[in-house]
């Protein structure tokens, strides 16, 4: 059994937990178990399957109608493989331009949204191109808002949660 890196506290038995997730905290993972450490409450645990987790989180990012906040915008590139150097260099933006619309300073415009949308649903099968041709002409017209998703582990897979939290 560790001990906690913290205070070297020991943890507490297995339980349920929800926590943010790191690349994207506006995303609530649960349906996964975690230990609290009894001397500062530090809680340890692990998220199975990320690879899963990330791609149907940004499946669901690019179906959003607002525009996509700093850090979804971020999430996206980040799950593209992209540095933001490569961002810069491939879409021809410059790299602090990318970083401005990263850390919410400048809104993403509505047309960088849409290639990095376009983007990662080139990563993966589309099904149905008319569908998306007519999403992508009437989203990410509104100001940036984070999509406030709670993301649940069944079995081994990760699906959206029937009801998301507030805020
Ligand atoms: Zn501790």
């Amino acid at each position: 059994m560790s001990r906690c890196r913290r205070c070297g506290g020991e943890y507490g038995p297995s339980e349920p937990v929800t926590v943010p997730l790191r690349a994207l905290p506006t995303v609530q993972v649960s349906g996964i178990s975690g230990q609290k450490c009894a001397g500062c409450g530090d809680l340890k645990y692990a998220v199975p399957n990320m690879e899963d987790l990330f791609r149907v989180v940004a499946g669901l990012l690019v179906q959003k109608p607002e525009r996509l906040s700093g850090a979804e915008a971020r999430f996206l590139r980040k799950w593209l493989g992209w540095s933001g150097q490569d961002t810069a260099d491939r879409l021809g933006f410059t790299p602090e331009h990318v970083s401005r619309w990263e850390n919410d300073r400048v809104p993403i415009s509505e047309t960088a949204d849409k290639l990095l949308r376009s983007l990662v649903m080139a990563r993966e099968p589309i099904d149905d191109y008319a569908a998306w041709d007519a999403r992508l002409a009437s989203i990410a017209k509104s100001d940036p808002e984070p999509l406030p998703l709670r993301m649940v582990l069944k079995g081994r897979t990760w699906a959206r949660a029937a009801s998301a939290p507030e805020g």
